[in-house]
């Protein structure tokens, strides 16, 4: 299981340490759980130095596709994996939908993440207009399908599945509907790439807390979890991570 924490645009530098020191006292290495922190990207610094040693493995919430160029504000993967990141999250909703970042644009970040020896977390769900009409399966079959149409094998590649109306907003979607939409994903990757597609990690996320984390972590083909808002205290966090 991966306990991934999406920590977004949250805490200073000295709040970011001062987690760190709470986490690393705490958290007791697991054989079945590995923790996975996507802190702001200025804060990777402080987290290479922090979690050297550690059994806790931490990522950036962006990249850019390219490696170096006049992409002003941009970072490059490159760039990132001086810093000991293990994974990049793309295509999360809110860059998706605040940042306007493309299907196509999303495919490059992942091959860019793939080329330099990294795990990219591919994020896909549906938005609330899409699952009342009945298509959420062609959404998620359209997001993976051109997020993932540059890797030629599936391998290092994490999938999580967020419906973005349960991002953020307490409503999480249902057993039967977390079950469903997970068997589709494994089916789909398992018709592209065989049975390396059984070992492609898929997570869930939106909403999830340490109460409802319990139920969401049995069903099937839940490999693991991408937590926001709960994240942002040790204790939420560890709670979650303890349960599984
Ligand atoms: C997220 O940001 O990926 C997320 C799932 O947020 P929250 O847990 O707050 O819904």
């Amino acid at each position: 299981m991966i306990v991934a924490a999406n920590w977004k645009m949250n805490k200073t530098l000295s709040e970011a340490q001062a987690y760190l020191t709470e986490l690393k006292s705490a958290l007791a290495p697991s054989p079945t759980a590995q923790a996975l922190f996507f802190p702001p990207a200025v804060f990777l610094p402080c987290f290479q130095k922090e979690l050297q040693g550690t059994p806790i493995f931490f990522g950036a919430q962006n990249c850019h596709f390219e490696a170096s160029g006049a992409f002003t504000g941009e970072m490059s993967v490159p760039m990132l994996k001086d810093f000991g990141i293990s994974t990049v999250l793309i295509g999360h909703s809110e860059r998706r939908h605040i940042f306007s970042e493309t299907d196509a644009m999303l495919a490059k970040k992942v091959s860019a993440v793939l080329k330099a020896g990294l795990s990219p977390l591919l994020c896909v769900g549906e938005n609330e207009d899409e699952r009342v009409f009945g298509k959420t399966l062609d959404r998620i079959t359209h997001q993976l399908e051109q997020g993932l149409s540059l890797v030629e094998t599936p391998e290092s590649i994490v999938i999580a599945y967020e419906p973005v109306w349960a991002i953020g907003t307490g409503k999480v979607a249902s057993a039967k509907d977390i079950w469903r939409v997970h068997q589709f994903i494994r089916d789909w990757l398992v018709q592209k790439w065989g049975d390396s597609g059984l070992a492609v990690p898929l997570l869930y996320g939106g909403s999830l807390t340490a109460q409802n984390c319990k139920e969401i972590a049995a069903i099937e083909n839940v490999n693991g979890f991408l937590i926001g808002g709960a994240s942002l205290k040790v204790s939420s966090y560890l709670e979650i991570f303890q349960s599984v």
